[in-house]
């Protein structure tokens, strides 16, 4: 009792009264011990940049009045941009063409005029050496100096050298083979994976920290993928975590499995394939099958591909768990589960609770994206997607790319502040819907509703994409 009073005295000492009345106990005690689990994730409070104080001072990030989110939300965005701008050649010069300048914002209003980067910015890159001098032009700032050695280094050795040296470069992948590399500092990455963790603890009321925990995704120690990195974060919250995919995945095991191998080595690829993924989900589900009968709570994260397929398995042999609702799934990523087939979110929670014991109200999907550190999660009550409006500036473009109005389909574009390394204001190639209220909980922000797909004429990515891609080449185990 006495730990738990002081757990909440803490929360209450970091965060401030923003958590709604009657719940703040919960939600402040579950906050309060993720600040003590993630410790060294929070920089000192006198040092924190407005932007900071957007994410670590809030005790539940959906759950902030609009007029206190608001005045975070331009504190924070107006601080990142003017760092961008006089800290990054190649976006001062990018305002300069366009004509504005850190002093034309003065309201929320005034964000919409903060250029904003196409996501294709982060894939023109050239190769070898020169591809290290193209990662300091999109770096805000100076990167560390290091030793790159060889006239040709591949992308894996230019990254392994900045990141054994304090950055965090990650890339994600589309079916065009091309990457999008993106430059994070240690301070950068840590605010990132706060966020996404704390983002999943505001919104279930489960006990996240008892579960053990399955990643169906690679190991975040052997890779540089960013969905890969980014869950680093989830072996400091749970138990225990076990891996869908453990060897270590390069960049060119991630290039070989976006674009479908084809002839003798694809045939040979997809024999492997099947070997390796019906191993893969064999063991997932032996590790559920004992979770279920020693009564554990246990969370899986990652991927809706690979657990649909372990249900489909299940289904066909007529087992089913009781896992409960202590137990918790999160998937991301896209709901690609074959070539032009996609997964209602919808049918998979009610797989989900049939098959695992897995409520609906255990079971989100996740939204976000490698150039950005704004999580978008869904609420257990009506599973649209909420955006973290107090660091984060989520809005919709219309045809003409002018800023279009609640409740119009249309291009996906935010301006994030926690990015300090580069500039995170990105116009994405996602097709999105944004209201300016959930229509089913009372959390005040804006949401997306669920399954945002590409726009057309995009080339496929994400980090499900990557997963699928990677088992079905035989890459995993
Ligand atoms: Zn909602």
């Amino acid at each position: 009792m006495r730990s738990m009073e002081v757990a909440v005295q803490a929360a209450r000492e970091l965060g401030d009264q923003t958590a709604r009345e009657g719940a703040i106990t919960d939600i402040g005690l579950r906050v309060a011990r993720l600040n003590e689990k993630l410790a060294r994730y929070i920089p000192p409070r006198d040092m924190w940049t407005p932007a900071e104080e957007a994410l670590f001072k809030p005790i539940d990030l959906f759950s902030v009045p609009i007029d206190e989110a608001h005045a975070m939300q331009l504190k924070a965005i107006k601080y990142t941009f003017t760092h961008h701008y006089n800290n990054n050649a190649f976006y001062r010069k990018y305002c300069d063409m366009r004509g504005v300048t850190p002093s034309d914002i003065k309201t929320n209003d005034d964000l919409y005029k903060i250029p904003l980067i196409p996501d294709l910015t982060f894939k023109q890159y050239p190769e070898g050496r020169d591809f290290a001098r193209w990662l300091a032009s999109v770096h805000t700032g100076e990167l560390p100096k290091v030793v790159i050695k060889g006239a040709n280094p591949t992308f894996d050795q230019v990254l392994n050298a900045f990141n054994a040296n304090g950055m965090v470069v990650t890339y994600s992948s589309g079916t065009s083979g091309r990457f999008t590399f993106i430059p994070r500092d240690q301070r950068t990455f840590l605010a990132s994976q706060y966020g996404l963790a704390k983002s999943v603890i505001n919104m279930w009321a489960g006990d996240l920290f008892e579960t053990d925990g399955y990643l169906l995704l690679p190991n975040p120690a052997k890779t540089n993928v960013f969905v890969g990195k980014v869950t680093s974060v989830y072996f400091d919250l749970v138990n225990d975590v076990q891996m869908a995919i453990d060897r270590e995945l390069t960049t060119k095991d991630i290039q070989t499995a976006m674009s479908g191998g084809q002839g003798l080595k694809g045939r040979l690829f997809s024999y492997v394939q099947n070997r390796m993924q019906e191993k893969t989900i064999g063991k997932i589900i032996q590790w559920l099958e004992r979770h279920d009968k020693a009564g554990g709570k246990v969370s899986l994260v990652g991927a809706p591909y690979l657990l649909y397929f372990v249900m489909q398995k299940l289904q066909a042999v007529g087992k089913s768990f009781d896992l409960g609702e202590d137990s918790y799934v999160l998937t991301g990523g896209g709901w690609k589960v074959r070539e032009n087939i996609r997964l209602p979110a919808k049918d998979f929670r009610k797989l989900v609770d049939d098959v695992l014991g897995i409520p609906e109200a255990s079971c989100f999907d996740l939204y976000g994206m490698v150039e950005g550190n704004g999580w978008m999660v869904q609420c257990p009550e009506g599973h649209y997607l909420h955006t973290p409006y107090t660091f984060y500036k989520p809005f919709v473009l219309n045809e003409d790319l002018k800023p279009a109005d609640y409740g119009e389909t249309g291009r996906f574009a935010f301006l994030e502040a926690l990015a300090g390394s580069y500039p995170s204001f990105i116009m994405t190639g996602d097709q999105a819907r944004m209201l300016e209220h959930c229509p089913v909980c009372d959390r005040p922000g804006p949401v997306l509703e669920p399954e945002v797909h590409r726009a057309k004429g995009e080339e496929l990515r994400g980090c499900a994409e990557e997963v699928r891609g990677v088992l079905k080449r035989g890459l995993g185990g």
